[in-house]
């Protein structure tokens, strides 16, 4: 009899440079240990600097493409990056329903080079049909205060209520995209003290960073760690990451995560 290998997939955007999406999944997802499953939601135009243009996949396609893994392979746990449209997040949703395994969502409403990759009514579609459904919410603090649909310059605290009382059962915001000298990231929990985590602020700028942690930690429940050890771990793999990151174009270095 054969032992198949427990997987994660992930549902999200091809980037050509190999920094986010689909590439920083895949290479996450692996150096855990796991085997990775890829869906492509969005081919980009993009370089190491900012995305130019998306082009989102039909839902039709994704969904074949969906049912003939969901048959197949044994899915241990999923990771949602970006989405193209609103018929791609009730795709989500209801694959995070049908298959009952941890669901971590990377909302990625825009790039860090500045270009915008969420329209409002994609956003509106992840904040009230999405949010509410996964395990785990992992929002830089500039998304985090637009699905929580407060003030640009409010405190990324007040965003963990708001979200919190959609249904999201963890949040962990990041603070790679505030300043300070350290990176404070919090998680965040329903009746529970946040707990906060501060990382040495590294001197360059990085593409991809949020897709790495966000798969890291999938990989990490797939493979059975409990919340906790999983956003624990996942943070510190992917600071090494960073520590490590390399220079493929011009602009943003990208994760080394091999
Ligand atoms: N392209 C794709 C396909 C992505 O998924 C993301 C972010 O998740 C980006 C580009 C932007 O990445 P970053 O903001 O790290 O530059």
């Amino acid at each position: 009899m054969s032992i198949r290998r427990p997987c994660v997939l992930s549902l999200s955007g091809h980037d050509p440079v190999g920094g986010a999406g689909i590439h920083a999944d895949i290479e996450a997802i692996a150096a855990q240990g796991l085997h990775p499953l890829s869906v492509i939601t969005a081919l980009t135009v993009q370089d190491s600097r900012n995305v130019a243009r998306v082009e989102t996949v039909p839902p039709g396609l994704l969904s074949e493409q969906l049912a003939r893994l969901e048959a197949d392979c044994d899915i241990r746990a999923i990771k949602i990056g970006l989405l193209g449209d609103p018929a791609q997040v009730a795709l989500a949703v209801a694959l995070v329903a049908r298959l009952g395994v941890p669901a971590v969502l990377d909302p990625v409403l825009r790039a860090g080079g500045g270009r915008e990759l969420a329209g409002s009514s994609l956003e509106s579609a992840i904040r009230e049909q999405l949010v509410p459904n996964v395990s785990l919410l992992t929002p830089n603090a500039a998304e985090a205060r637009r699905l929580a649909q407060v003030a640009p310059d409010a405190d990324a605290d007040a965003c963990a209520p708001v979200l919190l009382a959609r249904g999201c059962a963890n949040l962990l915001i990041t603070g790679g995209d505030e300043p300070g000298a350290q990176v404070r990231n919090t998680w965040y929990r329903p009746g529970v003290v946040p707990r906060r985590y501060s990382w040495p602020r590294l001197p360059e700028t990085f593409h991809g960073a949020g897709c790495t942690l966000a798969s890291a930690i999938a990989a990490r429940l797939a493979a059975g760690d409990d919340m906790e050890t999983a956003i624990t771990s996942g943070q510190s793999w992917t600071q090494s990451t960073l520590e490590r990151a390399i220079a493929v174009g011009h602009g943003r270095r990208i994760p080394g995560r091999h």
